[in-house]
């Protein structure tokens, strides 16, 4: 359980994880709207294609024979009805998913119309339920909106539709006289389960394409992520070698980018930093700036030097001037208070400031000059 905590709390997972999310819902967006896209491009074709095949089957429909059907049981065993079933029959068996065609005209009631030549024989099921299609038996277009314009078509319904016969898609056309009048219509249907099968092809490529996003997702998201991370690890395990004291360790990153800078500043500090901490003065193990607490300075400043130099050696410093490049710091400039010298001569400011010394050495009665450069 710690384990599979510490691999979440990883710099390395976080990022993989974050990549990998983030092209997964890309490839998953840009999936869904192709998807939508050809599934509605599809469907337009299927639309456009039953518009064509209602209006080339109602040109080959011949008007007056189609008219001289009479409309009732009786119109089945005619000349003219054996025609034109038998020419829709060979239009519905060249264009393979139509289930029903058929030919309808109006009544005296507006939206009921009835069957004028349908050669698709009822089933049994459809039988025993009275759902029939023999000349004049009604059928009430009014629920439908594209096939209420079927009479000035060609239109296609915009979704699937349920009827007597079940689901279906339909495309409709006029049939018209030589006057050009609309006397009856023409329907094509597609089964539901067909346009589910037309369109089972597309999801099955879109899930195939779905499938390749995730695997593309996955495996980009791994390499740019080990790209970002690979650096910091070496960081890291720069830092480690160093703590465990192998100062000579140098990290190794190619690239200019940032974390190459930081790669360079690393080797140039870290080691040195290390080293001062475990092998270097006072100072240096405690981070004393140079000019703080010089009580843990190794060494004397060069003032207190001359001052001891001139003891030995017996030099009597009565009114000599010190020439000196810095402004004494506030413990030499005591000693000095403390001597029989004439003053100082300087060049720089402490950069502590001179303040303490200024004030301890002119209260001896100290001259102070200072030369500019
Ligand atoms: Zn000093």
């Amino acid at each position: 359980m710690k384990g599979i905590k510490a691999i979440f709390h990883s710099f390395r997972t976080k990022v993989t994880l974050v990549l990998i999310l983030s092209l997964f819902f890309v490839a998953c967006l840009s999936n869904f709207l192709v998807y939508r896209y050809a599934l509605n491009a599809q469907f337009n074709q299927l639309r456009e294609k039953l518009k064509v095949i209602a209006q080339t089957a109602a040109l080959s429909v011949d008007p007056d024979l189609l008219m001289k059907v009479p409309l009732d049981m009786g119109g089945l065993d005619t000349p003219q009805y054996k025609i034109i079933a038998e020419k829709l029959m060979s239009i519905k068996k060249a264009n393979h998913p139509i289930k029903y065609i058929y030919t309808m005209a109006k009544t005296d009631t507006e939206g009921i119309w009835q069957f004028v030549v349908d050669p698709v024989p009822p089933t049994k099921e459809e039988l025993r339920r009275g759902v029939t299609s023999y000349p004049g038996d009604k059928y009430d277009a009014s629920r439908f909106s594209e096939m209420m314009k079927a009479f000035n078509g060609p239109p296609a319904d915009k979704e699937l539709e349920i009827d007597e016969w079940g689901v279906t898609l339909s495309g409709y056309a006029p049939i018209r006289n030589k006057g050009g009048e609309a006397v009856a219509m023409l329907g094509v249907d597609i089964m539901a389960e067909d346009v589910y099968a037309i369109h089972k092809g597309i999801r099955q490529r879109g899930l195939f394409v779905l499938i390749l996003g995730i695997i593309f997702s996955v495996s980009l998201g791994m390499i740019i992520s080990n790209r970002i991370t690979n650096p910091v690890k070496k960081l890291v395990e720069g830092t480690r070698h160093i703590a465990n004291g192998d100062l000579k360790h140098q990290v190794d990153i190619a690239g200019s980018d940032e974390i190459g800078e930081l790669a360079v500043a690393f080797n140039r500090v870290v080691p040195y930093q290390a080293y001062q901490m475990h092998f270097g003065s006072i100072r240096e193990k405690n981070h004393i700036p140079a000019q703080e607490m010089l009580e843990t300075q190794l060494t004397n400043h060069a003032e207190v030097e001359i001052l001891e130099l001139a003891r030995r050696q017996r030099i009597n410093l009565k009114g000599a001037t010190f020439y000196i490049n810095i402004f004494p710091c506030p413990i030499c400039a005591k000693m000095l208070s403390r001597t029989e010298i004439n003053g100082i001569t300087y060049s720089q400011d402490h950069n502590l400031g001179n303040d303490i010394g200024y004030k301890v050495l002119k209260i001896s009665g100290k001259k102070i000059k200072r030369v500019v450069f």
